[in-house]
């Protein structure tokens, strides 16, 4: 017997609708790139993007069309997003801070045929469309009085757009399963690969994020997302804050401590999320300037570790619940978050603070599992670690183009690239990247363990580990990092402060100080920069014994 419900298709459209007609008021905030803050409702949102779907058809643009986004987290970007995919095209949001030549690769790759951008990136822009013949036109998010002179082909103001469109205009009716929204991996080996997220896969991933024991997103919130909206989907919260009718406040192009801190304490924001380096800089000033955080409540940390200075600090000294999170751009990207269990509500603090600096639980929709390398799974018992795997109806198929061929096991898993543990209770723990682990006589050392010990020494702001050859051992940690400002720590200091932290053969065998750890596009350490940097460095042959 078939269920005899309503098969109401599941399209993004929907979030904006449903936020428009019973969150009407409701506020969506925005430092803008002009200066002021700017104010208005999802019922302006909806209003605007319909207005700009409308006005795309006179782009000469048919539904599946690619179009690129090169923008901050502002009201219009977000217009664009739901503009973009209401009127069946996909939107492909480009990382500003990737290099030129892999950008370019991206936007042909993509076939991206209009390009949406911020007045700042013109000049990026326009490097771009000459290595991207297939790229029509160009719309710049500003108003008449904020064009700038540009050599674009065909640049066309934004405002004068949406000014020009029908409020009234009707969503494309878009199979559920159609592309909304694109995004390249960082592509750290190899070229970047296309994530393309449908409909589907979008207002489901929504749906679990705002699972009470998820994030669990509430009308009553004032949600900040500093993550990109062009980096891994903004963590859904594109999709997730309209769906539950929370208030959005969308911090432009300004993303350092001072910054931060004003608009979290105008707007009362009680939820935000973003990596640890944005925290760091959050954290840093506000112990400089001896200030209080008087709403945040909740800040999820993730595309990182958190270091558990970073997760004390928060929750000791400012009160704010601190939720780790695991996922990636192939996974829409939520995979795991670490909030506690019953059966550890009245565990030891030191047991709670362990399960909370772990990279958490699954979701609803998401499923793991960890496998040696011959492919066999291991027992969950928080110490046999192996390669992660996941599926689930928000994680990627494969890629745009059928890129690196087909991408799942037998059983529809695919290869996160991640080495975890997964303990009884279901708690999976990343000890690193498959290509970072620190292969020491055949034995793993976690390079992000030792990262998240070093950071704890008052005198250290960041730390990486990689892996150096040794004669005797293949390779051994070494060391390097970043001095708090004004410091100078002594490295047999901060080797005595490892010890008792770490397994004693998992110590590094030399410390190196640098002034500055390189970073890749979406925050996180270059490893592969380190390893190039230091591939001559040579380690004592007795060390490591
Ligand atoms: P990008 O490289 O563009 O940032 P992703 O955001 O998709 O791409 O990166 C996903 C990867 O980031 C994961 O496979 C994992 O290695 C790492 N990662 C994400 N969250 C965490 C976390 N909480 N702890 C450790 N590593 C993480």
């Amino acid at each position: 017997m078939q269920g005899l419900m309503q098969n109401w298709p599941l399209r993004v459209s929907s979030i904006i609708d449903h936020a428009a007609r019973y969150h009407g008021g409701r506020e969506i905030v925005t430092r803008s790139l002009e200066g002021p803050i700017h104010r208005y409702t999802y019922t302006d949102l909806r209003r605007r993007a319909k207005r700009f779907a409308s006005a795309s058809s006179q782009l000469d643009l048919r539904p599946g069309d690619r179009v690129g986004t090169l923008a901050w987290n502002t009201y219009r970007h977000l217009e664009t997003w739901y503009g973009l995919m209401g009127a069946g095209l996909v939107c492909h949001t480009l990382n500003p801070r990737l290099f030129r030549d892999q950008l370019a690769y991206i936007a042909r790759h993509a076939r991206d045929r209009y390009l949406l951008l911020d007045v700042g990136f013109v000049e990026l822009a326009e490097e771009l469309q000459d290595a991207c013949p297939e790229i029509r036109g160009f719309v710049l998010l500003t108003d008449r009085a904020h064009m700038p002179a540009t050599r674009l082909r065909g640049a066309v103001c934004y405002e004068e757009l949406v000014e020009a469109g029908d409020p009234d205009f009707e969503w494309v009716p878009v199979d559920e399963n159609a592309a909304a929204g694109l995004c390249y991996t960082s592509g750290t080996t190899g070229n970047p690969k296309g994530v393309a997220y449908s409909h589907r896969s979008n207002v489901l991933h929504a749906l679990a994020v705002n699972g009470g024991d998820a994030l669990g997103l509430r009308c009553t919130d004032s949600v900040l997302p500093v993550v990109p909206l062009y980096h891994a989907n903004a963590w859904a919260l594109a999709f997730s804050a309209p769906m539950a009718g929370a208030k959005l406040v969308l911090p432009g192009d300004r993303l350092d401590g001072q910054s931060l801190y004003e608009l979290i304490e105008a707007e009362q924001v009680d939820f935000t999320a973003a990596v640890p380096t944005v925290w760091l800089a959050l954290l840093e000033y506000l112990e400089r300037e001896r200030l209080r955080l008087s709403s945040l409540r909740r800040v999820v940390i993730g595309g990182s570790a958190v270091p558990q200075v970073m997760l004390e600090k928060f929750e000791r000294d400012y009160g704010v619940e601190v939720v780790h999170g695991w996922g990636m751009t192939e996974m829409s990207p939520l995979g795991t978050l670490a909030t506690l269990k019953p059966e550890l509500l009245d565990a030891e603090p030191e047991e709670r603070l362990r399960t909370k600096l772990k990279q958490g639980r699954p979701i609803f929709s998401v499923d793991m599992k960890i496998v040696d390398d011959a492919g066999k799974e291991l027992p969950w018992d928080g110490e046999s670690f192996g390669h992660l795997w996941v599926r689930g109806p928000g994680v990627v198929d494969s890629y745009l183009g059928g890129e690196g061929g087909r991408i799942l096991d037998d059983e529809g898993f695919f290869h996160t690239g991640d080495v975890a543990t997964i303990d009884a209770q279901g708690y999976m723990h990343i000890t690193d990247r498959s290509k970072d682990v620190i292969k020491s006589g055949g034995e793993w050392i976690s390079s992000i363990e030792l990262e998240n010990a070093a950071v704890g020494h008052p005198d250290v702001a960041e730390a990486a580990v990689i892996g150096v050859a040794h004669a005797k051992w293949d390779e051994r940690p070494l060391l390097i990092a970043v001095p708090r400002e004004g410091r100078s720590p002594d490295p047999r200091d901060l080797l005595d402060f490892l010890r008792g932290k770490v397994a004693k053969w998992w110590l590094p065998d030399a410390v190196v100080f640098v002034d500055e750890i390189p970073h890749t596009a979406t925050g996180k350490i270059q490893k592969q920069a380190l390893r190039e940097r230091f591939e001559e460095f040579r380690l004592p042959e007795d060390s490591g014994d």
